[in-house]
C-alpha cells in the first residue's frame, strides 16, 4: 500500500518561483513527497496523465486555464485526485465554489508552508478514507449481489430500492423491473396482513427484527414458499427515512416435504385410526371367542356330566339285567325259560357291548379317552384275546393264527385293555367277514429303544374284502360298506372309529389294504414304554430247557411257524414234520443215532396218519415209548381227555397255543419226568385247567359293597372263580373287618352310606391303624364310568378301577393282575354227559366234546337249532319264489353253518348245495333241492325232540 510518505504532489503556478517555494519548502517538511511542478495548466495535466500524482495543489488564477477548470479536467482523467487551491485573491464566493466543485482545502497566499502540508496530509488522509469506503461499499455491493440468499431493500412505504441476482433468479423478474414494484406486490394475499402487521412493529420499534414463513408468486404466478427474515436498516440511500432490509431463503421444497409429509401423517393417521377400529373389531371378536369358548367349556362340562351320568343309569340296570341271567342260568329252569333266559342273555350282552361301544364314541368326542399306563404281558393279552376269537374261527372253519415274532418284548407299559379291544375287533371283523380260509395275526417288533419298543400289528384275512371306495370312509363313526348284509353281520360300525383312536393314542394309526373277494390286511403300529429290559428266556426260571429238543408234528405249515416261534421264544430246539410217517420215521432215527428227541408236538388232524394213531404208535413201540407227547387241537374240539391220557399223551392244548401255556407245560412235563424217573406214580394228563388249578391258592377278598343284589352277585361270581369271599356294607365296616384280618384284595363300592370307599381307602392307605395292612389290594368298583372317576378312587390310593356292570371275566382278570391266575371254568360245576347215543343225522359225542361236556348247553343248543332251521328254510323258499340268489346263498349258509355246529353233516351237505345254487345265481337248482333240505331236516327234527324232551 501507498505510504504516507510517499505522497506524489503535482503544484501548478503560473509564477514558477512559487512553485519551487512550495516544492522545497514540503520536500523540507518531508523528504520523501515526490513534487512535480507545472508552470501551465496544460502542462499540469499532461503530468496529471503520466504520473497519476495523488494531490493538486493549483493557483486559482493562471493565464490559459484556471485553476478550478484545471481541477475539474484532472478529476476527469484520476477520480481520487486530491486538490488544494491557493489564491492571493480570498474571494468568498470563489472559496465556495472551489470547494463545491470537489476541492478539499482552500489556502489563501502569501503562503505558508507548513499549514499547506497540514492541507496536503488531511487531503491524503482525506483520500485513503474515500479509498477505503470505495473498497468497502464495492465489497458490500458484492456481497449484495451474489449473497446466495436472496435480499431486498426497501423503504417504509414497501417501494423497492434495492434487489440483488438471487432475487432476480427466485421471481423471474429483472433488476430494473423489481425496483419499479413494491414488495407487497410479491406476497400471497393471504399473507400479506400478517406481514404487514409485523413490518409495523419493526418501523415502531417494537421489534428488532422478525423471521417469517411467506408465501411469494414469481413470475409466472407459481408460488414459492420463503423464510423472510426482515430488520430495520441505516438510510444507506440519505432518503431521510429508515430503509427495510428483507432477506430471503427458498423453502418451497422443504414445505412441499413439509406437505407431503403433513399428507403422508394424515394418511398415516387414517391407517392408524383404520387399525385402531381393526383391533377394536379384534378384541370385541376375542372378546365373542372367549365367551364362546367358556359357552362351550360349559356345554363340555355339562356333557362329561350328562354322559357320566347315562353311564351310571344305564350301566347300574344292566349289571343287575346280566348278572341276575347270569345267576339265574344256575338254578333249575324249564326249558322254555331256559331258552327265555338264553335270549335275554345274548341280548343284555350285545346291549353292554353296544352302550360300551356308545359310551367309548362319546368319550372319544368328549375327548375323555384315556389310557391307563401299567405293566403287562403282550404275549399274555394277545393269547387271551386270540382265545376269544378262537372259538368263532373254529365254528366257521376258518384257520386263526397268532404269529408273534420272537423278538417282540413282552414285558411293556400301557393300558392292555384297551389293545385287547383293538385286537378283538380286528380279529373279530376278520373273522366275521370270512367265510372260509384263514385269518392271520402277526405280531413283529418294528423299533426298538432302550426305553420303548414300537410293535407292529396285522391281521389279514381271506374274507369278502372291501371295495376301493368305502376304504376312506371304513374308519367314520357309524359306517357299515356291506350294507347289504348288515343284517347278516350285525355291529353298530362304530368298532373301527373307536379302535382307530386308541390306536391314535397309543402314538400309531390303523391303516387298511383290501381287495374285494381277496380279503383284508388290517395294521397299525404302536409305541409302548418298556417295562425293563427284555429277556430272552422269561419263563424258564425252574428247568433249564435249552438243551431240549421238540419234533413240531404238524399238516399245516402256518401253525408249524406257530409253534417254532414259541419254541424260539422258550429257547428250545426243534424239528418239524408235516405228516404222521415223517414223525414216526424222525422219531426212531432220533434215538437210533443218538440225537434224541425230547418231546413230540402233535396235531390232532395229522395228515397221513391222524394225531391220535401217531400217539398210539409212539407208545406201542418200546424204543420211543419214553418220549412224552402234547396233543394239540383246535379249541372247542377238545379230544377226549381220558382217552388221550390212557393212549399215553402227557399233556394236550388248544389251538392257538399260548407260549406261557407250552413253556408251563413243558416244565412240568420234564421235571415230572426226573421225578418219574424216581420211581413214583406217572402224573396226569396236563391242561390248561389243570396248570391254572395248581397254581393259585385261594385268596381272600372283602367285598365292600352296600347294595344287597350286588353284593349277592359279585360274591357268586367271586365263589365261583375260587375266591373266598367276605362282605362289608359300608366303609366303616370294612376297616374293622381289615383290622381284624388279614384280605389279599379289597373290592371296594365308592358310594356308600356311612363312610364312602374314597374316605375309607385314605383311612386305609393312611397307615393310622397298624393292624391293617395299608397296602393290600384296593379295585374300586363303580358305575361311574368317566376319566376323571378313575382319577379321583387313584389319587385315593385305590389301584384300579371296574365299572360297573362288568362281565365276570372282567372282574377275573383285574382280580388276576393282582392275585395271579386262576381259571373261572375250573371252578363251575356242569352236569355233564360224555354217554352217546348214537345217531346217524348228528354226533352228540363231538358237540358234547366241544362244550366240555356241558348238558344244559348242549340241551339250549339244539332248541336253537330246532327253533331256527325251519324258518330259515321259510326264507329260502321265499328266496326262490322271489328269485332272490343272494338271500338264498345266506340262509343256506346259516343252515350249513349250524348244520355243522351239531355234527349233522347231511343236513349240512344238502346246505352246502343250495348255498352253491345260489352262488351260481342258479335258482332252478336251488329250488330242487328243497324238498331234500326238509326231508333231512325233518328227519334231524325227530330225533333232536326225542333228544331234547329225554334230557
Ligand atoms: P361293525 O361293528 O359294524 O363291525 P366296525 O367299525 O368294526 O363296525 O366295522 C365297520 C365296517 O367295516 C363293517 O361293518 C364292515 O362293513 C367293514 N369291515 C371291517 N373289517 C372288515 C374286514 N376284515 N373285511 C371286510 N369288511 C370289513
Amino acid at each position: 500500500m501507498q505510504s504516507k510518505n510517499n505522497i506524489k504532489i503535482l503544484v501548478v503556478d503560473d509564477e514558477t518561483r512559487i512553485c519551487h517555494f512550495v516544492q522545497k519548502g514540503l520536500q523540507l517538511i518531508n523528504p520523501s513527497y515526490h513534487v512535480f511542478q507545472a508552470a501551465s495548466g496544460l502542462a499540469a495535466l499532461d503530468i496529471v496523465r503520466n504520473e497519476m500524482p495523488d494531490i493538486l495543489i493549483a493557483d486559482i488564477c493562471m493565464p490559459d486555464m484556471d485553476g478550478i477548470s484545471l481541477i475539474e479536467k484532472s478529476l476527469k482523467i484520476k477520480k481520487d485526485l486530491q486538490s488544494i487551491v491557493i489564491t492571493g485573491d480570498a474571494n468568498l464566493d470563489n472559496a465556495i465554489s472551489a470547494l463545491h466543485k470537489g476541492v478539499s482545502h482552500y489556502i489563501k497566499k502569501p503562503l505558508d508552508i507548513d499549514r499547506l502540508n497540514n492541507a496536503v496530509q488531511s487531503s491524503w488522509e482525506h483520500r485513503m478514507f474515500l479509498k477505503e469506503l470505495h473498497s468497502s461499499e464495492a465489497c458490500f455491493r458484492s456481497i449484495f449481489s451474489n449473497s446466495s440468499v436472496s435480499a431486498i431493500i426497501y423503504d417504509p412505504n414497501g417501494k423497492i430500492l434495492k434487489c440483488n441476482k438471487m432475487l432476480e433468479k427466485l421471481l423471474g423478474y429483472s433488476n430494473e423491473a423489481l425496483c419499479q414494484t413494491q414488495i407487497a406486490d410479491h406476497i400471497h394475499t393471504e399473507d400479506i396482513i400478517l406481514y404487514k402487521e409485523l413490518e409495523q412493529k419493526l418501523l415502531n420499534n417494537l421489534l428488532d427484527h422478525f423471521r417469517k414463513d411467506v408465501r411469494l408468486h414469481d413470475i409466472s404466478n407459481n408460488i414459492l414458499w420463503v423464510h423472510a427474515s426482515v430488520s430495520i436498516m441505516d438510510d444507506i440511500f440519505d432518503l431521510g427515512h429508515p430503509l427495510i432490509n428483507m432477506q430471503l431463503i427458498d423453502i418451497t421444497q422443504r414445505k412441499h416435504a413439509e406437505n407431503e409429509t403433513k399428507q403422508l401423517n394424515v394418511q398415516l393417521q387414517r391407517q392408524i385410526d383404520q387399525m385402531d377400529r381393526i383391533n377394536r373389531q379384534m378384541e370385541n371378536a376375542v372378546d365373542f371367542a372367549n365367551k364362546v369358548a367358556i359357552d362351550a367349556e360349559i356345554a363340555n362340562k355339562f356333557k362329561s356330566k350328562f354322559l357320566a351320568n347315562m353311564s351310571h343309569d344305564i350301566r347300574t340296570p344292566m349289571n343287575g339285567v346280566i348278572g341276575m341271567t347270569h345267576l339265574l342260568m344256575g338254578t333249575e329252569l324249564t326249558d322254555e325259560q331256559r331258552e327265555y333266559l338264553n335270549m335275554i342273555r345274548i341280548s343284555g350282552n350285545s346291549l353292554l357291548s353296544l352302550i360300551n361301544d356308545i359310551l367309548d364314541f362319546s368319550r372319544i368326542e368328549a375327548d375323555q379317552l384315556l389310557l391307563e399306563n401299567q405293566r403287562f404281558n403282550l404275549r399274555m393279552t394277545v393269547e387271551d384275546t386270540v382265545d376269544i376269537v378262537a372259538l368263532d374261527a373254529y365254528e366257521k372253519g376258518i384257520d386263526l393264527t397268532c404269529i408273534i415274532e420272537p423278538n417282540v418284548p413282552s414285558e411293556l407299559m400301557g393300558d392292555p385293555g384297551r389293545l385287547r379291544q383293538v385286537l378283538i375287533n380286528l380279529l373279530g371283523n376278520a373273522v366275521k367277514f370270512t367265510d372260509q380260509g384263514e385269518v392271520t395275526l402277526h405280531i413283529q417288533l418294528e423299533k426298538e429303544t432302550n426305553e420303548l419298543a414300537t410293535i407292529y400289528v396285522s391281521v389279514k384275512d381271506s374274507g369278502i374284502g372291501i371295495h376301493e371306495s368305502e376304504i376312506k370312509n371304513l374308519f367314520k363313526p357309524f359306517t357299515q360298506v356291506h350294507k347289504k348284509n348288515t343284517a347278516k353281520y350285525g355291529g353298530t360300525g362304530l368298532g373301527l372309529a373307536i379302535s382307530r383312536r386308541i390306536i391314535q393314542l397309543m402314538g400309531g394309526n390303523i391303516k387298511v389294504k383290501s381287495q374285494i373277494d381277496q380279503g383284508s390286511k388290517f395294521f397299525f403300529s404302536a409305541t409302548f414304554d418298556k417295562y425293563r429290559p427284555r429277556k430272552k428266556q422269561e419263563f424258564s426260571d425252574t428247568l433249564d430247557l435249552s438243551e431240549k429238543t421238540i419234533l413240531i408234528a404238524d399238516s399245516q405249515p402256518a401253525y408249524r411257524s406257530m409253534l417254532s416261534n414259541l419254541l424260539d421264544n422258550i429257547g428250545c430246539k426243534h424239528l418239524e414234520v408235516s405228516d404222521g410217517h415223517s414223525a414216526l420215521s424222525m422219531i426212531k432215527d432220533s434215538v437210533s443215532t443218538n440225537q434224541p428227541i425230547d418231546l413230540v408236538l402233535i396235531d390232532m388232524h395229522l395228515s397221513k396218519i391222524d394225531g391220535i394213531k401217531l400217539g398210539k404208535m409212539i407208545k406201542s413201540d418200546p424204543t420211543i415209548s419214553h418220549i412224552p407227547m402234547i396233543m394239540i387241537t383246535f379249541v372247542g374240539q377238545r379230544g377226549d381227555i381220558s382217552m388221550l391220557q390212557d393212549i399215553g399223551f402227557a399233556a394236550y392244548l388248544s389251538k392257538p397255543v399260548k407260549q406261557s401255556l407250552l413253556q408251563k407245560s413243558l416244565q412240568k412235563i420234564f421235571s415230572a419226568k426226573r421225578v418219574e424217573a424216581k420211581g413214583s406214580e406217572p402224573n396226569n394228563i396236563i391242561t390248561k385247567f389243570s396248570i391254572s388249578e395248581e397254581e393259585t391258592p385261594k385268596s381272600h377278598i372283602l367285598l365292600v359293597e352296600d347294595s344287597e343284589m350286588n353284593k349277592r352277585l359279585a360274591s357268586v361270581y367271586l365263589n365261583k372263580m375260587g375266591y373266598q369271599v367276605e362282605t362289608a356294607s359300608d366303609g366303616k365296616e370294612a376297616i374293622s373287618k381289615l383290622a381284624k384280618k388279614r384280605f389279599d384284595l379289597v373290592l371296594m363300592d365308592i358310594q356308600m352310606p356311612v363312610m364312602n370307599g374314597i374316605e375309607a381307602t385314605k383311612i386305609i392307605r393312611s397307615g393310622q391303624d397298624q393292624n391293617i395292612d395299608h397296602k393290600v389290594p384296593i379295585i374300586a368298583i363303580t358305575a361311574n364310568a368317566m376319566s376323571q372317576d378313575r382319577k379321583i378312587c387313584l389319587n385315593a390310593g385305590m389301584n384300579d378301577y371296574l365299572s360297573k356292570p362288568f362281565k365276570p371275566e372282567d372282574l377275573q382278570s383285574k382280580i388276576e393282575k393282582y392275585l395271579g391266575n386262576i381259571n373261572v371254568k375250573t371252578k363251575q360245576k356242569r352236569k355233564t354227559d360224555r354217554s352217546s347215543i348214537p345217531s346217524k343225522y348228528y354226533d352228540k359225542k363231538a358237540i358234547l366234546d366241544r362244550i366240555d361236556g356241558d348238558t344244559d348247553l348242549f340241551r339250549q343248543l339244539i332248541k336253537l337249532f330246532i327253533q331256527e332251521v325251519p324258518n330259515q328254510i321259510r326264507q329260502i323258499k321265499l328266496a326262490i319264489k322271489e328269485k332272490d340268489p343272494e338271500r338264498i346263498t345266506l340262509f343256506a349258509h346259516t343252515i350249513k353253518g349250524s348244520a355243522y355246529n351239531i355234527r349233522a353233516m347231511e343236513l349240512k351237505q344238502v346246505a352246502f348245495d343250495i348255498e352253491q345254487a345260489g352262488k351260481l345265481s342258479d335258482i332252478h337248482l336251488a329250488a330242487s333241492k328243497i324238498e331234500a333240505l326238509e326231508n333231512t331236516f325233518d328227519k334231524l327234527n325227530t330225533e333232536l325232540r326225542q333228544v331234547v324232551s329225554d334230557e
